[in-house]
């Protein structure tokens, strides 16, 4: 290429071929008394002839190569283009295509935005992919772009592949929303369940007319309280109570008197005591005062308070005072490795002696006292 420009760009070498061929033709005609072929073989042997000759023959062999060349390179770039434009405008019969086919700057350029495009679609691909396969769903029209993507794609299929994978996030994405409103709606549920879960249990371990611990919860209270006590050698009292001639509350003013005394007793016995202690409806007319950590003394004290608050307070039903309501009370300490079947029997026998001795009293085990 840079040769052929080179002698292109000196025209008087043609001009001196003319004159070397004209020269040295003049120096090989035939003198009158030779043949003319031995004439001209003895002349070319002469350097003035000979040198001439030669350089006119290199000029015209060059001149000819140089016309070949230009030939070729004419027929290379045509070709090129026309390679090129075939090559763009491929299967495709876009407009862009054809631009780039008429211009190769064009051509190139798109190309490159080509390939760009191939790449951001890839990475798409790859990304919306992620997601999609997570999911567990698109995978076989994953595969399907994903097989698609790996061949020579033309703008046009690329563009289809993309909106394509457009579309399924869409519906991916659509499909996650629904998802997450389906997972709220159900974490809303499962809260609702846990309340409901924690009021049927509030439920299963509260009496239902006093508000206080059932005998159910006592009694698995209790079992805890006296494993603690003799693993900690901790005091353990309890105090249980009797509500004195109950049954005359319910004959004189009716059962929902009766019932309205049991509920103020209770809040009576849950105001005497500290939040660690447990009260319980242990059954009918009769509760029971866990008290942990609490010396003897202390729980007969705190019986007594119970027992002069109860005495001293007036009791209503539907507004009306029915009179003053007692209670007599047993009260036990936990002793070492006793069952707390067996705190309970002493703590009922000291209720039932104070029945004997006359009610409305508090009765302390021997044993608990010692
Ligand atoms: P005492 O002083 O000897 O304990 O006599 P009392 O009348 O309290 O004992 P008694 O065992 O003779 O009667 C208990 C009564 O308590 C009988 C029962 O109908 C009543 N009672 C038990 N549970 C309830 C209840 O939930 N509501 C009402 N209103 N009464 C109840
Ligand atoms: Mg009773
Ligand atoms: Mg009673």
């Amino acid at each position: 290429m840079t040769n052929t420009f080179q002698l292109r760009k000196k025209p008087e070498l043609p001009l001196l071929a003319i004159f070397g061929l004209g020269y040295g033709s003049s120096l090989l005609m035939p003198a009158p008394n030779m043949t003319s072929v031995s004439s001209i073989l003895l002349n070319l042997t002469k350097p003035e002839v000979f040198v001439p000759v030669f350089l006119a023959a290199f000029l015209i062999v060059s001149m000819f190569v140089l016309g070949e060349s230009r030939r070729q390179e004419a027929l290379t770039s045509e070709a090129a283009k026309r390679r090129a434009k075939i090559a763009l405008r491929g299967d495709s019969e876009t407009g862009d295509a054809e631009i780039g086919g008429a211009n190769p700057v064009v051509a190139q350029m798109l190309a490159r935005t080509r390939d760009e495009l191939e790449q951001q679609v890839h990475g798409a691909f790859s990304t919306v992919g992620e997601f999609i396969v997570k999911n567990g769903k698109y995978a076989k029209k994953l595969d399907d772009a994903r097989s698609e993507l790996g061949a020579e794609l033309t703008l046009e299929q690329i563009r289809a592949v993309a909106e394509m994978l457009v579309r399924e996030n869409a519906v991916a994405s659509e499909e996650t929303k629904l998802l997450r409103s389906s997972l709220d709606q159900a974490r809303t549920r499962i809260a609702e369940m846990k309340d409901r879960l924690e009021a049927a249990k509030l439920e299963a371990f509260t009496d239902p007319l006093t508000g206080v611990g059932n005998r159910r919860s006592f009694d698995q209270c209790l079992e805890a309280e006296v494993r603690r006590s003799h693993a900690e050698h901790t005091p353990l009292c309890l105090i249980m109570a009797d509500i004195d001639h109950f049954k005359r509350v319910n004959d004189t003013f009716g059962h929902q008197a009766g019932d309205d005394v049991l509920e103020q007793v209770a809040s009576i016995l849950k105001g005497s005591v500290r939040t660690t202690d447990f009260v319980a409806r242990y059954g009918g007319e009769e509760f029971s005062v866990l008290l942990p950590r609490t010396t003897t003394g202390n729980a007969l004290g705190i019986a007594e308070r119970i027992r002069t608050t109860l005495a001293a307070k007036p009791i209503f039903s539907n507004g009306q005072p029915i009179g003053r309501i007692t209670a007599s009370f047993g009260v036990a300490a936990v002793q070492s490795n006793e069952l707390p079947s067996d705190l309970v029997g002493r703590a009922d026998k000291k209720v039932y002696e104070a029945k004997l001795k006359g009610r409305n009293r508090v009765e302390i085990d021997s044993a608990s006292s010692a």
